[in-house]
């Protein structure tokens, strides 16, 4: 997919959740394995509550990956971790601070192929940040979608259910252990709640800058679990994702 070079670059690999990203990072990855490239692949810490050191997708691929604190300051640590590497793989970028926009662009002007995968929406259908960041400045975007749960229209949004409910417009973006699920759902099928319950005018908590805290508060951890389903290729939620990769490695 790209021209001969001595130059880095960032590809963005996004879309909704279940549209198949990590399964794409992974055949990206494979790809240059084959070749004899160095690769190293990184993920958030948010997902050291499933206890791994992979990345993986529905359908049971995986590879080894290095956890990375995903807040603040902490995906600079990514600049040091492997310098020889010749391509960098980060997976389920939504749930990194805006420092990861820094960290990819340093990698690409050191000559570093990125490879980036994310969700590029919260569950209420906005801008996931730092995803939107670096597909601006990435050299490669591709968005994939998923196939909507309801209606069989090609999906590019997140659908959060809550005891099978779609969630309230101000519920928190991420939510950490929360006992939710997700669907891929496209436009006319996505649903948000609202009401005068919950905190209205105040989404800003979409944006994880708001949460200056380690992990960022409710609202980042919620975001997370959206963007972490993502990867697979299934249509399972979060945590079935995440169960999965536990059971792969
Ligand atoms: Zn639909």
């Amino acid at each position: 997919m790209h021209a001969i070079t001595r130059t880095g670059w960032v590809e963005v690999i996004t879309g909704s959740m279940f549209s198949g990203k990590t399964e794409e990072l992974l055949r990206r990855l494979r790809r240059s394995e084959i070749a004899g490239q160095s690769v190293a692949v990184y993920k958030p810490s948010v997902d050291d509550r499933y206890g791994e050191t992979t990345i993986g997708t529905h359908n049971g691929r995986q590879w080894e990956a290095t956890v990375v604190d995903n807040e603040g300051k902490g995906p600079l640590e990514i600049l040091q971790a492997d310098p020889e590497a010749e391509v960098v793989a980060i997976d389920e970028a939504n749930f990194f601070s805006e420092a990861l926009v820094e960290v990819c662009n340093t990698l690409a002007d050191r000559g570093t192929r990125v490879i980036v995968s994310g969700t590029d929406q919260t569950f209420r259908g906005e801008p996931f940040d730092p995803v939107p960041q670096l597909i601006a400045t990435a050299e490669y975007v591709d968005k994939l979608r998923a196939i909507c749960s309801q209606c069989g229209e090609p999906a590019t949004r997140n659908q959060r259910l809550i005891e099978g409910d779609p969630a309230h417009v101000d519920d928190p973006t991420i939510l950490v252990g929360a006992e939710e699920s997700y669907e891929a759902r496209c436009r006319a099928c996505h649903v948000l709640r609202t009401g005068d319950e919950g905190r209205h005018g105040s989404r800003t908590d979409i944006n994880r800058g708001e949460n200056g805290g380690e992990d960022g508060g409710e609202d980042e951890n919620e975001n997370r679990n959206s963007k972490e389903t993502e990867d697979g290729s299934g249509n399972d939620t979060p945590t079935d994702e995440s169960a999965r990769t536990s059971t792969n490695s």
